[in-house]
This record gives structure tokens, C-alpha cells and sequence, in this order.
């Protein structure tokens, strides 16, 4: 398995908390209770896992978007054009969306030798999604252009997660069943995108709890099942990012998402639900972003998780130092 300079990683990201820009993740040290197990899937065909090079101990990259704009305001945004050619990259290196939901329910439903991306967009930003006149998304926005691109390469579908405050995407009310009908995953970013490690835990607990409730109120029946977290940071007691009740409505997530800065491990390995890293991708070159962990992905054979096309197993090369962990042992297929 191949490794990456953690150490600098864990030093540029400090250095962004330090400046503010990204405030990347707090560590989360709560030991999370795991994920219901992903619903069972009917497959057919079993292709060979050695013949696709399949490895599903390998690296996921969680990509983190903020406002697409054709004048972006900072470094965290991006030009659409940028989007569009993000997406065309990912697709020619076979890498097919998935949502955070999935990764962390292992629940990865992708073809045989191709790879999961997870693509979030945090802030509920009328950049990612607004309607025309015609009640279609608005070209330009990023739901549009996700469904373009679908549209264009149909083994690409048009699936995402947005992680939504309580009053997403201006105000529509049509936004949040919208993304719900066409697949993609509403997350909380809390009710007000309040700063978590400078709440006390009444205020963690609202925050959550209220933003669940909202979401539940403008897409009934829908689950919320990540959180990502305002400018990654945790809250004092981590746990309270996972599970709380306030104001008569429960939460609890499978997974809280971090800022930075570098791929996520394979759900069946030993990371840490609560502190699940992403990768930024925003304006220009900066250390870490999507440009440099897609080169190093591509560069280094066995660093990716490579799908067998079988969400019932776990395929890997038999002499990879680990297996499966946990509950995913029984699913081990080492090969
Ligand atoms: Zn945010």
C-alpha cells in the first residue's frame, strides 16, 4: 500500500486552520457506534477480480466543492468551466460517482475496474443549484452541469451530496426535494453554519437537531446520514457530532465529513467514521487539492479502490498487508 506523506499533509493542513481559510477538521476521537450494513444487492454477473485489478482496500477521494461562479470570490470556489473539466478528468481515469452515504455503508454499486468518487458541496449555495424558467435546473449551476454530463456519458450518473443549512439554496422550496427524486444525498452543515468547537453542547445539539428537522420538513421522508462539519471543526466532545436529541428530534450520522486534506480510506478498512477526510477543489493549484492527490492516485498502481463490480464482496490483492476489518470480514475475497 502505498504511502503518503501524512506528515506534511497534517502540517499544510494545520497551517489553513491556522489562517482560517478551511479550519480543517478537528480529530475526532469518538469511537462510532458502525453504519447499518448496505441493503442487499442482487447481482448476476461476477466478473473476475484479478482480471479487472480489483483492490477494495484502496483510497476513495471525498472531492469538497463550495460556489461554482464565473468570477469566483475566493480560492475555495471554482469557474464552471473548471467544474465541467474536473468532471471530464475524473471520468477519463474511471472514476464513477458515488454519494458520502454510500461510502461509508460500503454500499458501492459501481462496474467492475472503475473507481468511487464522492463528490460534496457544502454551503447550499444558489451556485449549485437553482431553477430556470422552465423549473429545470439553471445552466450553469452545478446540479445542471452534473446532469449535462450525465446525459453525455450515461455510465457517469448525476449523483452527489450536498450538505445543506436550514435555509438552502436561497430559500427554494423546491430544492431539497429536487435533489432527493433525482439521486443525490442531502447532508447536515448544521442550521446556521455555526463554528461546533465554539458551541457549547445545548448549541451543538440545536444545530444538528434543528437541521434535521428542516430538512425532514422540506423533503419528508428523506434520511440524513452525513454531516459535514462548518469549517471542519469538531466540537469539544466529538460524539455530540454524531448522535444527540434537541427540540423533541434525534440525530445520528454515519459518518461526519472533515475539510481536508487527502483521500479517505476504504470504508472496509479501519478509519475513523467520525473524521473522514476530503479533498478541496477550488480555484488554482494550492498544496493538496484534488490535482495533486488525482496525479498521485493515478501515479501509484494499488492506491486506488478498484471495484470487482460486486457490492456482495470484498476483492483484494491476497498479499495486501491487511483485510477487511470488523464486520466486513465475512465479505473478504482476497484473490
Ligand atoms: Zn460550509
Amino acid at each position: 500500500m502505498v504511502r503518503y506523506p501524512v506528515s506534511i499533509v497534517r502540517v499544510v493542513v494545520a497551517a489553513l486552520c491556522a489562517i482560517g481559510a478551511a479550519a480543517c477538521g478537528g480529530t475526532a476521537e469518538t469511537a462510532p457506534a458502525p453504519p447499518a450494513p448496505p441493503p442487499p444487492v442482487t447481482t448476476t454477473a461476477r466478473p473476475d477480480p484479478a482480471a479487472v485489478g480489483a483492490d477494495e482496500l484502496g483510497q476513495v477521494p471525498i472531492l469538497m466543492y463550495h460556489q461554482l461562479s464565473a468570477q469566483p470570490a475566493g480560492e475555495y470556489d471554482q469557474t464552471p468551466a473548471e467544474f465541467r473539466g474536473e468532471l471530464d478528468r475524473l471520468y477519463r481515469e474511471g472514476y464513477r460517482p458515488i454519494t458520502a452515504a454510500q461510502y461509508i455503508a460500503g454500499s458501492i454499486d459501481i462496474p467492475a475496474g472503475t473507481h468511487p468518487v464522492v463528490l460534496t458541496f457544502d454551503d447550499s449555495t444558489t451556485s449549485q443549484l437553482r431553477f430556470g424558467p422552465d423549473g429545470r435546473p439553471a445552466p450553469g449551476c452545478a446540479v445542471a452541469i452534473l446532469e449535462e454530463f450525465a446525459a453525455a456519458h450515461p455510465d457517469f450518473p448525476a449523483r452527489a451530496t450536498f450538505y445543506v443549512t436550514n435555509d438552502p439554496f436561497g430559500g427554494d422550496p423546491r430544492a431539497l426535494p429536487y435533489l432527493a427524486a433525482h439521486g443525490h444525498e442531502i447532508g447536515s452543515h448544521t442550521a446556521t453554519h455555526a463554528n461546533l468547537a465554539e458551541s457549547d453542547p445545548a448549541r451543538v445539539r440545536h444545530e444538528l437537531a434543528s437541521n434535521v428537522a428542516a430538512i425532514g420538513t422540506a423533503a419528508p421522508g428523506v434520511p440524513v446520514r452525513t454531516l459535514a462539519l462548518p469549517l471542519g471543526m469538531a466540537p469539544e466532545d466529538p460524539a455530540l457530532a454524531r448522535a444527540g436529541t434537541a427540540g423533541g428530534t434525534s440525530y445520528r450520522f454515519d459518518a461526519v465529513m472533515l475539510v481536508g486534506a487527502n483521500p479517505a480510506p476504504s470504508p472496509f478498512g479501519a478509519g475513523d467514521q467520525g473524521a473522514v477526510p476530503r479533498i478541496r477543489s477550488g480555484l488554482g493549484a494550492v498544496p493538496f487539492d484534488s490535482a495533486y492527490w488525482l496525479d498521485q492516485l493515478a501515479a501509484e498502481p494499488g492506491s486506488r479502490f478498484t471495484s470487482d463490480g460486486d457490492p456482495d464482496r470484498i476483492s483484494f490483492p491476497r498479499d495486501s498487508a491487511d483485510g477487511p476489518t470488523g464486520r466486513w470480514a465475512g465479505q473478504a475475497q482476497p484473490y
